[in-house]
């Protein structure tokens, strides 16, 4: 017999699914059941018994259910199982990634990605669907030219039709809006949402890895007020500070919005003006191909010019095909679409600061005076600390919400989305995967000071070191919390292991440096951008190490200061941080036949652990070597 990574038995006896007739499924169990003969795989007896716990809550009137379950249980199945039974989902995840995988494990489901993702039909394809002015674009698909068969069953498809040339962006969309399953990653939907987009009403929500919605949702609902745009509109931006009183950002906010609402027709007129400007009928004018006229094609050098001229925004200076007395490299579509997000944003940020004022705080100031003529062009970031109000109404508009993650307790949840404990059903899982197979000691080398980011002590190096020679031949993770972290031990490790560490360094491709490491027999990844959105199964990785204990920065990251000091006891920060490591800690060990060792060792980590270890999961605390329960 042979199980697959999470111990389900892959099954080839499996009846075919009959998808002329699918089946719908009338209980959760059954629903499950559907799931496992669509894999080709039987589903796990935990993942039965979750189904049933479901089922109680359901019974029970619960709306809300908060599932946590360490990595190995299988919660996609889960999610996909509720989503058959109640015929309709939106699920959200941290990244692409994910998204990805919920699609092509179960073809049923679409995935809907933000503008950046694809190529704009409008510019000729040279910039991205952020930059396009999309009213009555002629590339954009009708939703009546979308039908949809086998409607909220695991056979559902959606069929558009043919366009010579189609926005990819919106057909997306538009299957996204048709489509009974979608998985989408929290920056897009949110960024739908955010954008008074009206949303297809769906039953259930899941929200994949839910320790990071407070994140997420705080991320999108923070706002960059920018001088520039003020500039542009004819409102000068007062001088803001993180002290500043939020009526005085309430004010410029909508003097932004009003300003921007007298001027919009004038700028109409000349967003018209540069799309024709951006036409193939007037690029023609100016450059084109030889062979292939204004279609840009690759690798030829004759159509590179035309890119060039495009990308340059060369056509938005004609003066001889347009009979105007403005100035288009200043004033244009692209500005107008600039303008038009940055007013949505300020939409956004007024119903924040009307529904609940004292949550804002600036967090971030990025001085950029205009010395010639005094202008103040700063970027203030807005966020807000907590994200109550706007979870509510994004969990109101289904039947039932879902929320995953390895690494949450109910207490945990209830202070970042602000539910009442007795209004979430809480699933406590247990591991399956041997608790041999995930030990995690504390070494206890060194105290790590907090503010010691760029300097680590030496003793932690060496110990770093002997790690390293102790597991000559395997591959291995070193997670960190900064970047100055990463430069030093860089700077410090002895010669003859430093080519085995593989830094992953800010904004690099992470996929990338993943592949990297995979294709090298004892490769180190190091970095301290690895604690999330990374798994390194088997011999992918077979030791971690946590350099330091992972509290999160209050002195530059002031919304994590607002959250430390708005509680005495600082309950959630201790809490956020705690979970952190056991983020970390999960990077390596994947599903039930898997296996590795996590080293802790900053002495500081082991207090951290040791003074929540009962809120923490129990599983967790059963794997650490001299903690217990
Ligand atoms: S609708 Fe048109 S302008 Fe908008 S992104 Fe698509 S192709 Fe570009
Ligand atoms: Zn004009
Ligand atoms: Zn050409
Ligand atoms: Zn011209």
């Amino acid at each position: 017999m042979q199980f697959d990574a999470l111990g389900r038995r892959l099954r080839s006896s499996y009846p075919e699914i009959d998808l002329k007739r699918p089946r719908e499924p009338i209980s959760l169990t059954e629903a499950l059941d559907l799931v496992g003969q669509f894999a080709g795989k039987e589903p796990t007896p935990k993942q039965y018994e979750i189904m049933k716990k479901i089922q109680t809550a359901i019974e029970s009137g619960y709306k809300k259910i908060l599932l946590s379950a360490p990595t190995g249980t299988g919660k996609s199945w889960i999610a996909i199982a509720l989503s058959l039974y109640l015929r309709s989902s939106t699920i959200l995840t941290s990244t692409i990634l994910l998204q990805d995988q919920y699609r092509s494990e179960f073809g049923f489901f679409n995935t809907v990605r933000g503008k950046k993702r694809f190529l704009c039909e409008q510019t000729n394809r040279v910039f991205d669907c952020t930059h396009g002015y999309c009213n009555d674009c002629t590339f954009k698909p009708q939703p009546e030219s979308y039908s949809i068969s086998k409607k909220g069953t695991i056979a559902e498809a959606i069929l558009g039709e043919d366009m010579p040339r189609k926005c990819p962006y919106y057909d997306q969309i538009e299957i996204g809006k048709k489509s009974s399953f979608v998985a989408y990653s929290y920056a897009s939907y949110l960024s739908h949402l955010l954008s008074g987009e009206e949303m297809p009403q769906r039953k259930l929500l899941v929200c994949d890895e839910a320790h990071e919605l407070d994140e997420e949702l705080a991320n999108q609902l923070s706002t960059n007020l920018n001088g520039f745009f003020g500039e542009l509109l004819g409102v000068e931006m007062p001088k803001f500070s993180v002290n500043s009183d939020l009526d005085k950002i309430k004010q410029y906010v909508n003097s932004i919005s009003e300003a921007f609402r007298k001027k919009e027709s004038v700028i109409k007129q000349c967003a018209e003006h540069t799309l024709y400007l951006q036409s193939e009928e007037h690029i023609k004018k100016h450059a084109h191909c030889i062979k292939h006229g204004v279609k840009i094609t690759e690798n030829c050098t004759q159509c590179s010019k035309v890119r060039e001229y495009i990308k340059t925004k060369e056509f938005l200076k004609c003066k001889d095909h347009v009979d105007c007395k403005f100035d288009h490299r200043y004033i244009n579509h692209f500005v107008l679409n600039d303008l038009k997000n940055y007013t949505t944003k300020m939409k956004i940020l007024q119903k924040g600061l009307e529904s609940a004022d004292q949550n804002y705080i600036i967090t971030d100031i990025q001085s950029k005076q205009d010395e010639k003529k005094g202008h103040n062009f700063d970027e203030i970031t807005i966020k807000p600390w907590h994200i109550h109000w706007f979870i509510d109404e994004m969990t109101s508009n289904f039947d039932l919400s879902l929320f995953m993650s390895a690494t949450i307790n109910l207490e945990l949840f209830c202070k970042e989305t602000g539910f009442r404990k007795d209004e979430i059903y809480f699933i406590n899982e247990d591991s399956n995967i041997p608790v041999q197979n995930r030990k995690v000691v504390f070494l206890k080398t060194e105290y790590v000071e907090a503010n010691s980011e760029a300097v680590l002590p030496d003793k932690i190096i060496s110990q770093i070191e002997a790690i390293l020679k102790l597991r000559s031949s395997q591959r291995g993770i070193i997670l960190l919390t900064s970047y100055s972290q990463l430069d030093y031990i860089l700077e410090k490790i002895s010669p003859e292991l430093k080519p085995r560490l593989l830094p992953l360094q800010r904004g690099q491709d992470k996929t990338e440096a993943i592949s990297i490491h995979k294709n090298i027999a004892n490769s180190v990844l190091i970095s301290p951008g690895l604690e999330s959105g990374v798994n390194l199964p088997d011999d992918d990785s077979r030791f971690q190490i946590i350099v330091k204990a992972p509290y999160y920065p209050t002195v530059d990251d002031l919304r994590m200061k607002k959250i430390y000091d708005s509680e005495s006891d600082h309950r959630r920060y201790y809490l956020k941080s705690a979970f952190r490591l056991l983020q970390m800690a999960g990077r390596s060990i994947r599903h039930v036949g898997d296996h590795a060792m996590t080293y802790v060792l900053d002495s500081k980590a082991e207090r951290m652990i040791y003074h929540q270890r009962n809120d923490l999961p129990k599983w967790f605390i059963e794997a650490c070597d001299g903690i217990s329960a």
